[in-house]
């Protein structure tokens, strides 16, 4: 028995070693916090229980860090503690009942509830009224100098108090609070990843941190990072005396609070509301994973003191994990409209957060072998709110020998086409259109709300279609008779009337419509909006997409006999190679408004020692090529592998076919007219940077809507570069070479409003 807890002991003080180090150290955590908890607590317990088994390097003896290589280390003024856990109202009774104990007979204690933020902790210091820096936690002793990049969150006051009404700032404060995402941020912010043909961010923490921890600060203000605070860590020249009192200082002192805090008069008053807090969990702005109870009165706290790293005052109540750990016992695979393939592993059924979970997400198979997962792994499974299950990685402690590797199938499982994986993509796909799977997939998207939104058309009619032979792609649903469609079971008059009805009805829908129920990579309504804002047609559209393959075409042709000479074994020389060979992605839109291309390009491909007449032929290539593609290229906000991925699908064969058939059919493919609400701006190229009032979006249609025309970088031809909050290196750009700066309120005041 005794051995039996001693290895328990040094099983899990080993196992958390090594998951406090993929967390901290790597930034990519094998195990959920839920596991996390449970694994340290049951280490705690054995430990509390058999103290001469404890070992010195015990992971409970130390605090998490965060620490990294790149930034300064900075000493806090106070250790930043971490908190205790409990996991029920019958914890925290206990926690109440040992501090009780410690304090003088009768004391009563009184307490402050919040909501326990899942970001990243922070430590602000400010020397009257300034801010002077701000630290990652780190160790709890020392932590990474961020205060460049602290500085561009906009919740965070770089001058307390920020409302000057509200008195002097104490010589000095220093504050704890936490950085992170907002779920609706995040959310965007993977938009932007998608539209970019980049792939998802998984975890909003990890993304957080890393954001945080970027060593050009221009890269954090990007992200749209929220900063709470909610602790004071050292001050000089304050006096309170509880932790309600903390909060309304802080509040006063214009820094950005949870507002949702409540003063409980017991125990008994704050436990009431654990149920309420979970319930709402999923509707909160931000991720929670717990809720933070601390004795309000500052006296009693300071008298209970620390246990270890944790204060006594003070305790974390941890929501039941939404995690649980179960066997993986096969994967299947789906095949979607786009011919990705998604594995899906099928599990031993397992309840979590109340549901019982038998399948669950492993995002993609380049996941599945940077986590290493395998067939027959004991493996973790989170549910979080409306996601999907997922599989967060496998317990490698649970493992037997027996377990196999899950690797991309050879062929695709519906149509036996061997599957591919694109040059630089993470997933793997099914590359034939007209793969059974694909276009059933392709249909049921088609036709569903929010697409072309055909009443009547379920995926059983679909299915049934299909079957029948009365369809074989999008465009033929356009052209379906009332007769064949009587012919088929429990189809009656009405029923086919209806579908009928509504069918026709779709082919009027909007262009911007029409383009997003096609249903390509990265065009959702609102890339499909900057399309419609950007050609008038569908035919427009293609005869871009056209040229930009046939001058991709030809700069391919002309460049490679002249680079097919060349080794290539030089790694600069094989660099510029695999430009040479994407044009497209590669070059076209970084040299899209180059002075003097034939220099910069002779710059560039110096290392090939071409001659003067090649590169010639090659920037008269590349320039035949920019121009083609400039259409697509323009547009802001798409970047150069979703325009590839646009020219790519407009340009397929199948594609073009099946368009040509909705065209003939009666289906839209013109855009609304925009109608011009003025001419002020007639013939002047504006650039935005910067956060603006309202969605840069609404201020380039504003330009627009009066003549005016928004192009993504400055160059000589700009007339006006627009500028906002912290905006970019733009305007050092538009600084240097002459071109005026507007703030928002000068442009809106040429537009005379
Ligand atoms: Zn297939």
């Amino acid at each position: 028995m005794t051995q039996n807890i001693r290895s328990r002991i040094a099983d899990l003080s080993e196992k958390l070693h090594f998951h406090i180090y993929r967390y901290h150290v790597l930034n990519d955590p094998l195990i959920t916090d839920g596991e996390y908890d449970r694994m340290f607590r049951e280490l705690q317990e054995l430990e509390a229980e058999h103290p001469q088994y404890a070992r010195e390097d015990s992971p409970t003896q130390r605090v998490g860090s965060d620490l990294s290589g790149d930034f300064l280390k900075v000493e806090h003024p106070a250790p930043i503690l971490s908190l205790a856990n409990a996991f029920d109202v019958a914890d925290l009774s206990q926690w109440e009942e040992r501090n009780l104990r410690l304090l003088p007979s009768g004391s009563q204690l009184g307490y402050v509830l919040q909501p326990k933020l899942d970001g990243l902790s922070i430590v602000i210091s400010y020397e009257n009224g300034e801010l002077t820096r701000a630290a990652t936690r780190g160790n709890g002793i020392l932590g990474d100098d961020v205060t460049a990049n602290v500085k561009t969150i906009r919740t965070v006051p770089l001058r307390i108090p920020v409302d000057p009404a509200s008195g002097a700032a104490p010589p000095r404060l220093v504050v704890r609070g936490e950085i992170l995402f907002h779920k609706d941020a995040f959310l965007e912010l993977n938009q932007e990843q998608e539209a970019q043909g980049l792939p998802a961010y998984i975890n909003a923490r990890n993304t957080a941190s890393g954001s945080l921890k970027q060593k050009d600060s221009r890269e954090t203000a990007k992200r749209k990072l929220t900063a709470y605070i909610y602790d004071i860590v050292d001050s000089e020249g304050v006096e309170l005396r509880s932790e309600w009192e903390i909060l309304q200082f802080l509040g006063a002192m214009g820094f950005n609070l949870i507002t949702d805090a409540s003063r409980c008069s017991d125990l008994v008053e704050a436990a009431a509301q654990l149920a309420g807090w979970e319930a709402r969990r999923d509707d909160l702005p931000f991720e929670i994973d717990g809720l933070v109870l601390k004795v309000d009165d500052l006296s009693a706290a300071r008298e209970l003191g620390v246990a270890g790293k944790d204060p006594r005052g003070a305790i974390a109540y941890k929501f039941p994990a939404e995690e649980a750990a179960t066997t993986l016992l096969g994967v299947t695979i789906g095949v979607g409209r786009t011919g990705k393939l998604t594995p899906t592993a099928q599990l031993e059924p397992v309840f979590i957060g109340g549901v019982t979970v038998s399948s669950a997400s492993l995002h993609n198979y380049d996941q599945v072998a940077a986590l290493d997962i395998r067939q027959g792994d004991r493996v973790v499974i989170k549910r979080s709110g409306d996601v999907i299950p997922y599989v967060i990685g496998p317990v490698l402690g649970a493992r037997s020998g027996d377990e196999k590797p899950i690797l991309p199938p050879e062929v695709c499982p519906f149509c036996a086409t061997k599957v591919v994986q694109p040059e630089g993509a993470i997933d793997w796909f099914c590359p034939n259109p007209t793969c059974p799977e694909r276009v059933m997939r392709t249909l049921e998207f088609f036709v569903s709300r929010g697409a072309m939104d055909i009443e009547g058309m379920g995926p059983q009619t679909i299915s049934a279609l299909i079957d029948k032979g009365l369809i074989q792609d999008e465009a033929d649903i356009f052209t379906l008779q009332a007769e064949p469609l009587l012919a088929l079971e429990g189809f009656a008059e009405k029923k086919v009337e209806n579908l009928l009805g509504s069918i026709e009805a779709a082919k009027a829908r909007p262009f911007a419509q029409v383009l997003t129920s096609l249903g390509l990579d990265g065009v959702g309504s609102t890339v499909a909006g900057l399309l419609t804002d950007n050609f008038a047609s569908m035919a427009d559209l293609l005869a871009t997409a056209e040229q930009a393959r046939e001058a991709e075409a030809a700069f391919i042709r002309q460049t490679s006999p002249l680079i097919a000479a060349m080794s290539g074994e030089d790694p600069d020389q094989e660099k510029l190679f695999q430009r040479m060979r994407r044009p497209s992605t590669d070059l076209a839109p970084r040299y899209l408004d180059a002075p003097e291309l034939a220099s910069r390009l002779e710059r560039l491909l110096r290392p090939l020692n071409l001659s003067t007449e090649s590169v010639a032929v090659i920037a008269e290539h590349l320039q035949s090529l920019i121009d083609a593609s400039r259409p697509i290229h323009t547009i802001d906000g798409l970047g150069p592998i979703l325009a590839q991925n646009i020219v790519d699908w407009f340009t397929d064969e199948h594609n073009k076919t099946v368009l040509a058939k909705m065209q003939a059919a009666g289906v839209n493919m013109q855009a609304e007219e925009k109608v011009a609400a003025g001419t002020a701006l007639a013939g002047k190229t504006f650039v935005l940077t910067g956060t603006m009032s309202v969605p840069r979006g609404k201020i380039k249609a504003l330009v627009e809507a009066n003549g005016g025309k928004v192009t993504g970088s400055v160059s000589k031809k700009t007339g006006y570069v627009v500028a906002g909050d912290s905006p970019g290196s733009k305007v050092e750009k538009a600084e240097k070479i002459g071109v005026p700066i507007l703030s928002e309120d000068e442009l809106r005041a040429l537009l005379g409003e």
